[in-house]
């Protein structure tokens, strides 16, 4: 199946998520919380990846109640989950964010796991993340470096191509879910 569900979700987490997404995915099951911009940036993608609204609800109640209590979840979270798969409010569109989006607004801060690590990352943490992604030495080299020349995206595309062992320069990517909809074709 190519949609996310609960079910695979620690698999596609390694294997077919973009890097700004497996930030999250960590950052969330280490704190128990996302801020205000990571749970849109990481909600929307979840969602337009397939997860269907029972699963996401699940998914998020299941790490934010261990560190608060199921009430104040409910009253102050499910509602906002709800709502990003239009069934509470006004059915506003709730479309995911793109790259150049998540790379040119909300700037993260001390604390938030939003945004592009091949931008907002600084340099050694970058490349400390890419080591523990087993990525070979000599890509990190090329990655940092396209990072560097503030090339984000190609910096992306090469992490891609390399965690799916394709050849340099066939693939673009300019949005998370084309990246894990890519990821998801190619492995299957
Ligand atoms: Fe995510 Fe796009 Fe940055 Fe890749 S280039 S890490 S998909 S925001």
């Amino acid at each position: 199946d190519d949609k996310l569900s609960l079910a695979n979700m620690e698999e596609d987490v390694v294997k077919s998520y973009p890097i700004c997404m497996r930030n999250l995915h960590e950052g969330l099951r280490k704190d128990h919380h996302l801020k205000h911009w990571g749970r849109l940036q990481y909600g929307l993608f979840i969602k337009a990846a397939g997860l269907s609204l029972e699963e996401a609800l699940l998914f998020w109640r299941s790490e934010f109640t261990k560190k608060m209590d199921l009430d104040k979840f409910e009253k102050q979270y499910a509602y906002n989950v709800r709502h990003s798969y239009g069934k509470e409010g006004k059915r506003a569109d709730y479309t995911p964010y793109s790259c150049m989006k998540i790379i040119t607004t909300n700037q993260p801060g001390p604390g938030d796991f939003h945004g592009c690590p091949f931008k907002h990352s600084d340099n050694d943490i970058l490349k400390r993340r890419l080591q523990n992604y087993k990525i070979p030495n000599d890509s990190i080299k090329e990655i940092l470096d396209l990072a560097k020349q503030q090339h984000y995206q190609i910096a992306c595309s090469r992490y891609f191509e390399v965690t799916h062992k394709l050849p340099n320069g066939v693939t673009m990517i300019n949005h998370p879910n084309q990246y894990f909809d890519e990821s998801k074709k190619f492995l299957s």
